[in-house]
């Protein structure tokens, strides 16, 4: 099978190393470059994947991020004919709107906060005062993570109203839930569901859940607290019931469903939806699984899911991720960075690539969240000490991580 992978960052890099590890694929095309997924690919720079896929005669492309999927690649590779892992552009409003998900939620009966949706600023700062603090305002669309502000009093969270309404259209205003967070992800045909399993992230840039939003800082999986109970309860009255209602609206969900969730005291409900993995989890996800991935990926984007297995080691997953000083704000690219063979020596450890480049022998940084090391260990713990072990091998003055992640799990 030949397979072309969409995406460049840490997320592609791990699936784009456990792709190459099965034994149903020929040949692996990378879209987008970096000297990880060098490794494990042929990494082209592609104008056109449709054209691309269609030259090479490519049979399944697997699609990393949101940006792709809400622009439509998957329906215009369903035009051609070619499978692909990934929702179509209807399946990804999942992520690109949250009024969208909010309604679905409503039409399949899914538990998630109570919600007012305005284009107006009037109306939303009326509707703010039904609450209490914390109050919860979200720019409806892609925001690059910068669309949600959690107001601590009334006038910011009116502040945060005319601010979203400059960037967003529309503006959608919540009930602030109370509880813990997992990430759980659903690979699914539109019929099938395969649990992909849960990770916990750590999404602020420094210690103690401080400092801005990011692109995600680390991760655990599975996640500790999520029980199997918990699991069947999220499936049965948000997971199934999300694809039951995007079915009937004819709406062929093809690829992964990662569904953010609150456990709360009435049990689990939907933060957001987003149509791709997560960057982090998806990394720890790949190193967890001991099957070949590819039954997946070609299941879902062929409707053939039914009866995929998955087999996961036993370990659990700890990744940290090391971004350049001053990220997620202005930073500063070239700097190089040695010591990343030393971590290869460790057999449970591995560093996954993102915002990194080649000069001759040299690995030097190109990005804001530039790697992630990864390490696996028969408890939390020894993971999580596998991975700093390895972080602190990492010789690169000029990055940072958190030192908290998986701490007291
Ligand atoms: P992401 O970058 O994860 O895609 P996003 O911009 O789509 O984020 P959300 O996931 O909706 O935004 O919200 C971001 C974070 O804000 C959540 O992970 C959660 O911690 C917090 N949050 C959002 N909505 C609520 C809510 N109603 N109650 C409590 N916390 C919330």
């Amino acid at each position: 099978m030949k397979i072309l992978l969409i995406g460049s960052g840490g997320r592609e890099h791990a699936l784009a190393w456990k792709i190459a590890q099965s034994q149903l694929v020929s040949r692996l095309v990378c879209a987008s470059s970096n000297p990880g997924m060098a490794e494990a690919g042929d990494c082209r720079d592609i104008a056109d994947p449709i054209v691309f896929a269609k030259e090479e005669g490519i049979d399944l492309v697997v699609v990393g991020p949101e940006q792709p999927l809400a622009e439509g690649l998957a329906d215009r590779l369903e035009a051609e004919g070619i499978p692909c892992f990934g929702p179509v552009k209807a399946g990804a409003t999942l992520e690109t709107s949250k009024a969208f998900t909010k309604e679905i939620c409503d039409a399949a009966g899914v538990p998630t906060a109570r919600y007012g949706h305005f284009t107006e600023s009037s109306s939303a700062k009326a509707f703010l005062k039904e609450f209490k603090a914390p109050y919860v305002v979200k720019a409806d669309g892609l925001a690059a993570g910068k669309g949600v502000i959690i107001a601590d009093d009334l006038a910011r969270a009116e502040a945060a109203v005319d601010e979203l309404l400059k960037v967003s259209c529309s503006v959608v205003i919540e009930e602030f839930m109370e509880g813990w967070e997992v990430s759980v992800f659903a690979v699914t045909d539109g019929e099938s569901i395969q649990r992909f399993g849960s990770a916990g992230d750590y999404k602020r840039a420094h210690d103690g859940d401080e400092g801005p939003n990011t692109g995600g800082m680390g991760a655990v999986s599975p996640h500790p607290n999520f029980s199997r109970e918990l699991e069947d309860q999220a499936y049965a009255e948000i997971i199934e019931p999300t694809l039951r209602e995007l079915k009937k609206r004819d709406i062929a969900y093809r690829g992964v469903l990662y569904a953010g969730l609150m456990i709360t005291a009435e049990g689990p409900k939907l933060v957001e939806y987003n149509c791709r993995f997560g960057d982090p989890e998806c990394q720890i996800l790949m190193r967890r699984l001991r099957s070949d991935v590819v039954p997946s990926l070609w299941g879902a984007a062929t409707g053939r899911l039914a009866g995929v297995g998955l087999d996961w080691k036993d370990e659990a997953g700890v990744l940290v991720t090391y971004a350049a000083e001053g990220y997620p704000g202005a930073y500063e690219k070239g700097s190089e960075i040695q010591g990343l063979d030393e971590v290869h020596k460790d057999f449970d450890t591995y560093v996954f690539h993102a915002g990194t480049k080649n000069d001759g022998e040299k690995i030097l940084a190109n990005g804001g969240r530039v790697l992630s090391v990864t390490a696996l260990g028969d408890d939390i713990p020894s993971a999580r000490a596998k991975a700093y072990k390895a972080a602190e091998t990492i010789d690169w003055p000029e990055g940072f991580y958190r030192t908290d992640i998986a701490k007291g799990l």
